[in-house]
């Protein structure tokens, strides 16, 4: 049986009014997702209200309810400020967030998948390469929850990729050698820089996407292959890709975007 009261450290990836002045959240905890009630949140003199905020890491402490729990107490761990004045910073957070919530199963215990978000969140808030950020992220969630991608072995023969492949397969589940890749006529193109980038994206920590130079070309190539591979798992796109593209071609069609980073949504 659980405890009445129990602390857990949790991420905050959707917020929404409850009743008369109760807030329900959406939580990633390490347990899983879990969906708690904030009471009285949204009244002025709530000691709550200001740490509650979407997209924030925090301790906090929940008191057992009938169908849902009770949070009590919160304590911010990370608010992520850089990110929030920042709309394609805010836009690839809200992309995150709802992404593990289509996959990850409530009470579905997974530590890994939760401290990636953390991280990933926390590299949004200062990064300069957003998009491998969320590659990054595309990727290894894909590989906590059972999906990875194959990117070293073909996804239909299992033998060990070389620098010859060049196509990849939603439905086989990864790339294909160049001896399995005409069995598949639906396998999209990928060139050797994409296949370069994804490889290296599965296998090296976050923080070289810092220092990596790529082609705008072969990032847009990685985030269409991604994509496709998501789209094909979820059956249908996520409703802040929509956003987030609106948001990249805002940026593109005005490089200083002074305008749009100024804007803020929550
Ligand atoms: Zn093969």
């Amino acid at each position: 049986m659980r405890e009445r009261v129990y602390r857990t450290e949790a991420v905050i990836i959707r917020r929404s009014d409850f009743g008369e002045a109760d807030r329900l959240l959406t939580l990633i905890t390490p347990a899983g997702k879990r969906r708690v009630i904030a009471k009285g949140a949204r009244k002025t003199t709530s000691r709550l209200a200001g740490h509650i905020e979407l997209f924030t890491h925090t301790m906090l402490l929940l008191a057992v309810g009938r169908t849902l729990d009770i949070v009590t107490q919160s304590t911010i761990l990370h608010s992520f400020d850089g990110m929030r004045a920042d709309l394609e910073r805010i836009s690839a957070a809200y992309y995150a967030a709802e992404l593990i919530d289509r996959l990850l199963e409530e009470e579905d215990e997974n530590r890994p998948a939760f401290d990636l978000l953390v991280s990933t969140l926390a590299a949004l808030d200062s990064t300069r390469n957003i998009d491998l950020v969320l590659r990054f992220y595309e990727l290894r969630l894909l590989g906590f929850l059972g999906y990875r991608p194959q990117l070293f072995h073909c996804a239909n023969c299992q033998e060990a990729l070389t620098e010859d492949t060049r196509r990849f397969s939603t439905a086989a589940g990864g790339a294909l050698c160049p001896r399995c890749a005409p069995l598949e006529r639906t396998a999209l193109p990928m060139s050797l820089n994409t296949f370069k980038l994804l490889r290296f994206l599965q296998s090296q920590p976050l923080d070289t996407t810092e220092r990596m130079t790529i082609s705008p070309a072969t990032r847009i190539e990685a985030e269409h292959l991604l994509r496709a591979y998501l789209r094909r798992m979820l059956e249908r796109d996520l409703k802040s890709v929509a956003f987030l593209d609106e948001v990249g071609q805002a940026m593109r069609a005005q490089p200083s975007a002074s305008v749009a980073r100024s804007s803020q949504k929550e």
